[in-house]
């Protein structure tokens, strides 16, 4: 199949790369010159494992190409994903220009196929966008004079994870088809057919909200543990042996119910806030969803008081933070724990130090007061305190026994319950966690 993906980040590049392993001749688009250049000579823009070896080989194979023309790839194919980012507004929704600055371009091409035949094309939704944004695709394209007979908008909404995208894209849980139609929703299904995945068949605004709903979920279980934890702090359990126990129930599920930080991300915060948001213009007041976001900002305030109380003051106490990316094997550090944590440790006047396997490119460029190093070792050099904001693997496999050599006070804040604290003990630290 021809296809076009409207939107080269992390969604709309695992999109156009693991849809061209599949076989099929994919346009990769985007707004930014200067991303698409870097596409062209073989690099990528952010680090997701296995992505430069996927996008290099279906380059080579003459399957997956970039551009910065939209109109040609709108005309000669007959998918075209939105995979435009919806960042949050000020007031918590979501920001849709994106979407419909493509819906308008695309509407533009498509008036063409009033005179030319370029046949029926499917518009489909990746992006994760409020309820309604179909109709308001639909809406535009019309409004713009391209005849319904040509088109329908399908969502098709993406629960990839940053670090694992390309197994999470080949091997969904299952996939989302929001149509009102059975013509698009049979394309799209047949794209997909190769994956050999469930497949839901659904309204479009069933689908919208699948996504947000989904999001909610996970972030729900995050904050819930977090509670958990607070309470165990209290009354003297350990929220790892909490959640160990809970989690064994298959009811309940083990993932998302470690404690710590808190969720960060592109996704949860924005999508939780963008729910809200759209509940609340609806006269709806979701309590549960406002809880959510409390616990959760609550949790780095949490956090940053046990430092503050560990020590009289922070000024100038060097402070080493491991980790930035607001998870593992990614180096996005949109909406990361670790930004607020740093925000706030400069404040009060501390000196960071810092540490990520592969954050700090982009990191550096929105903490110019922090030291950074590309060796763990070092960064921990003379350290007053060390703060884990990322559970990086590596940092399972950190030498206790060297750091306590290098560093002045032997003080691990453990935002990420990543380690045993009887042997942090042994090696001679001081070890606080969240819930322990
Ligand atoms: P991103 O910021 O990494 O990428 C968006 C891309 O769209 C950018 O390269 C940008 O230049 C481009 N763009 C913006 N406006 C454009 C336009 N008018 N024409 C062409 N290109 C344009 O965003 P992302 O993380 O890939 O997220 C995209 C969408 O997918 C969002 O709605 C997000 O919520 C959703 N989503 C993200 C993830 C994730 O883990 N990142 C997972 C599932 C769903």
């Amino acid at each position: 199949m021809k296809i076009a993906v409207v939107g080269s980040g992390y969604v709309g590049l695992v999109t156009g790369a693991c849809l061209a392993n599949l076989g099929n001749n994919v346009i990769c688009i985007d707004n930014d010159k200067k991303r698409i250049a870097i596409l062209k000579k073989g690099k990528i823009p952010f680090y997701e494992p296995g992505l430069p070896e996927l996008v290099e080989k279906n380059y080579k194979a003459g399957r997956l190409s970039f551009s910065f023309d939209l109109g040609a790839a709108v005309e000669s194919c007959e998918v075209i994903f939105i995979a435009v980012g919806t960042p949050p507004k000020k007031g918590g929704e979501a920001d849709i220009s994106a979407v419909e600055a493509v819906a308008c371009a695309i509407a533009k091409e498509l008036k063409k196929n009033n005179s030319k035949n370029l046949g029926f094309k499917v518009i489909v939704n990746k992006s994760t966008v409020p309820v309604g944004m179909g109709d308001v695709v639909t809406t535009i394209l019309v409004k713009n004079g391209v005849s319904e007979r040509f088109f329908s908008v399908v969502s098709n909404p993406e629960f990839l994870r940053e670090g694992s995208a390309l197994s999470d894209f080949m091997n969904p849980d299952r996939i989302v088809i929001g149509a009102s139609n059975n013509k698009a929703f049979n394309v799209i299904t047949e794209l997909y057919r190769p994956l050999n995945a469930h497949i839901i068949f659904t309204s479009v605004k069933s689908a919208e909200l699948i996504k947000y709903a989904s999001n909610s979920f996970l972030a729900t279980k995050i904050s819930f543990i977090n509670e958990i934890a607070n309470i165990c702090e209290r009354v003297g359990s350990d929220v790892v042996e909490v959640a160990n126990g809970m989690g064994l129930d298959k009811r309940i599920g083990r993932q998302f119910l470690n404690s710590g930080l808190g969720y960060g991300g592109s996704c949860f915060p924005k999508d939780i806030s963008a729910l809200n948001h759209l509940a609340k213009t609806l006269g709806y007041n979701a309590k549960i969803l406002d809880a959510v976001s409390m616990v959760n900002d609550d949790q780095i305030k949490r956090f940053l008081q046990k430092i503050k109380k560990r020590f009289k003051s922070l000024k100038n106490r060097k402070i080493t933070v491991l980790g930035l990316a607001f998870k593992p094997e990614t180096d996005d550090l949109r909406d990361a724990p670790s930004l607020k944590i740093i925000a706030a440790l400069l404040k009060s006047g501390a000196k960071i130090l810092a540490y990520d396997p592969v954050a700090e490119p982009s990191a550096k460029k929105s903490l110019p007061k922090v030291s950074f190093f590309s060796d763990l070792y070092q960064a921990v050099k003379g350290a007053d305190a060390i703060v884990i904001a990322t559970e990086w693997p590596e940092f399972k496999e950190i030498d206790f026994d060297r750091v306590k050599k290098l560093v002045r006070s032997a003080v691990v804040f453990d935002g990420r319950n990543m380690y045993d604290k009887k042997k942090l003990a042994e090696a001679g630290f001081e070890y606080v966690g969240v819930g322990r």
